[in-house]
């Protein structure tokens, strides 16, 4: 069969993380990068993989069946999907929860005009912790599902602190607490305040001569992202930043825990990454393969992983499927 022919929007971590995904799938192959920085300038490690000019991907409608949108959610992806939706079928990871609904709503005018289909929020949260909350709550309806992130640093938090005035560069960290952790497993349903379950945990470069007491507060009142939680935000040199916090790591755990008559049930799903972009990116290229199957049967539109069949993100048959997986 014709491998499916990728593009990569946006060559941050997530960017970099879809040129490796993408090597380890046999069924697929990458045409280029796109980027709205010099082409030039980008050190691109793969030298078979060529940088576009994000202005020039229009010429590749007939050279790519699916895009990757690997740009961040505070402020690109909510112009780039549905610029890209228009041209292309695509793939997003747009994760600020509380937008969704209306995110969904501008990609599918789009989609659905343009005849793609474009499948957003995908990756583990949103993504993998979303179909795995759902699941839990359709089997056993009668209980509470709980979500704990990390300890981890979160690329979405993480991309929102570095575009604060004054912030040269800084890293978020997502604490869990284990108290809150143990309470939920030993079923008892506990009631838990936001703050209660996690902390969020800033380290800033900030630029020569900024206000830091500024920066503090614009992150510390930052809605959706900061202001439901306790958040520390700690000032550090270049050098620090480098040294201590230049790995991704990140997970974390959903948990339902009820019952079914007078028996206990708890439902468990949980990640732990050494490397947050490169397993978020390995995720969007696994639903890329929906994503253009998805389209050669017409089925256009924006879509969420409930939409979607595990068989259409497989590379398997689904004769395989059902002799190996089942
Ligand atoms: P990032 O590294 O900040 O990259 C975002 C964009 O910034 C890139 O597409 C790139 O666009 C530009 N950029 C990157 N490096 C640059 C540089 N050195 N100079 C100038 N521009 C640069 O963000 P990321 O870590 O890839 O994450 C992207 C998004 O993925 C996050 O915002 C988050 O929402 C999402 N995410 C979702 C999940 C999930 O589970 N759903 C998990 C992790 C992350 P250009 O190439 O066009 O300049």
């Amino acid at each position: 069969a014709d491998k499916i022919r990728l593009g990569i929007v946006g060559y941050g971590n997530l960017g970099k993380g879809a040129v490796k995904a993408i090597k380890e799938t046999p069924d697929m192959e990458l045409v280029a990068v796109f980027t709205r920085r010099e082409p030039e300038s980008l050190t691109l490690n793969e030298p078979s993989v060529k940088a576009v000019h994000i202005s020039d991907a229009i010429n590749f409608k007939d050279e790519i069946d699916v895009m990757l949108l690997c740009g961040g959610s505070a402020t690109d992806l909510p112009e780039q999907t549905p610029h890209f939706a228009s041209m292309f079928n695509t793939v997003d990871s747009f994760d600020t929860h509380a937008k969704i609904p209306e995110f969904y709503q501008s990609v599918d005018e789009v989609a659905s005009k343009s005849n793609t289909t474009a499948i957003i929020s995908v990756g583990w949260d949103p993504g993998l912790f979303s179909i795995n909350r759902v699941m839990a709550d359709a089997i056993i309806p009668n209980g509470e599902n709980y979500t704990f992130w990390g300890k981890g640093l979160s690329q979405g938090h993480s991309d929102a602190v570095r575009r604060v005035n004054g912030v040269k560069n800084g890293v978020q960290y997502t604490i869990p607490s284990e108290k809150a952790i143990e309470k939920v497993r030993s079923g008892e349903n506990p009631k838990l305040e936001t703050a209660e379950k996690h902390r969020r945990v800033c380290y800033i470069v900030a630029e020569e001569g900024a206000d830091t007491a500024a920066i503090e507060n614009e992150i510390k009142t930052m809605p959706n992202y900061f202001a439901d939680y306790e958040t520390e935000v700690n000032f550090i040199t270049d050098e620090e930043l480098q040294r201590d916090h230049s790995k991704a790591p990140h997970g974390g755990f959903v948990i339902r825990g009820g019952n079914t008559g007078d028996n206990k049930q708890i439902y468990e799903f949980s990640l732990k990454l050494d490397s947050n972009p490169e397993f978020t990116a390995s995720v969007l290229v696994a639903y890329a393969r929906a994503a253009h199957r998805l389209s050669q049967e017409k089925q256009y539109g924006a879509k969420t992983v409930y939409d979607v069949a595990p068989a259409y993100i497989s590379p398997r048959s689904q004769e395989d499927l059902r002799r190996d997986y089942l």
